[in-house]
């Protein structure tokens, strides 16, 4: 039986890169895209967790089905884990990506690379109509570089080295990032729960 799963995000790369790793012939992935209405949760909470869960349980409830939502952000260990969950508002409301990194790229302007480490950490939450909630999530280890490098993906992507690759996410190809980033880690355990669940 084909099951359907809605996907509790708005971000063209997220749905790109969710619905790659997620695809299944026996689950439809339906991005809240594809609908006209849908709630607009708002991310006030204090955690990742809290807020993929909120997101998550929000869609389920409105659509009466099984959702996924993710909430991710990168945390710069020099500034306390900054912008953390901030991350898609650091440089303020309505901000852009570019205005983003701009912000960090400052703040850790002098900084040596070796004190620039740095994560991506993804939650995934997977909730039901009912109320069953489970959470995932990954994490990926990296460096902010000096300056913006690559084209690809979104967000911090041009400013986050990795050094195995000796590259930015941003210029990894889309199938590579979408096989070893904190997203692709935290989903690739939601894959299983789905499996079993739904
Ligand atoms: P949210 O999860 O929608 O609250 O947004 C998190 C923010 O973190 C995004 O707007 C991006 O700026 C950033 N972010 C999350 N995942 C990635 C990623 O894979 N690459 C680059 N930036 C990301």
């Amino acid at each position: 039986m084909l099951r359907e799963l809605i996907l509790a995000t708005g971000n063209d790369h997220k749905i790109k890169e969710i619905s790659s790793v997620l695809a299944d012939k026996n689950i439809k992935i339906i991005p809240l895209t594809a609908f006209e209405s849908f709630p607009k949760t708002i991310e006030d909470k204090k955690t990742l967790e809290e807020n993929a869960i909120k997101k998550a349980r929000e869609v389920a409830l409105f659509f009466n089905k099984w959702a996924v939502a993710d909430d991710s952000g990168l945390e710069v260990d020099l500034l306390g884990g900054e912008p953390g969950v901030y991350s898609a508002r650091y440089a303020g409301e309505n901000c852009s990506y570019d205005d983003n990194n701009n912000k960090l790229l400052k703040k850790l302007e002098g900084v040596p690379l070796e004190k620039r480490t740095a994560h991506f950490r993804c939650v995934i939450a997977i909730a039901s109509p009912e109320g069953i909630v489970k959470t995932v999530s990954g994490k990926v280890n990296g460096y902010i570089c000096e300056k913006k490098t690559g084209s690809g993906g979104f967000g911090y992507d041009p400013i986050f080295f990795i050094p195995q690759y000796n590259k930015t996410f941003a210029e990894l190809s889309f199938s590579k990032k979408n096989k070893i980033s904190h997203r692709a880690i935290a989903l690739m355990k939601a894959k299983k729960i789905i499996a079993s669940i739904i």
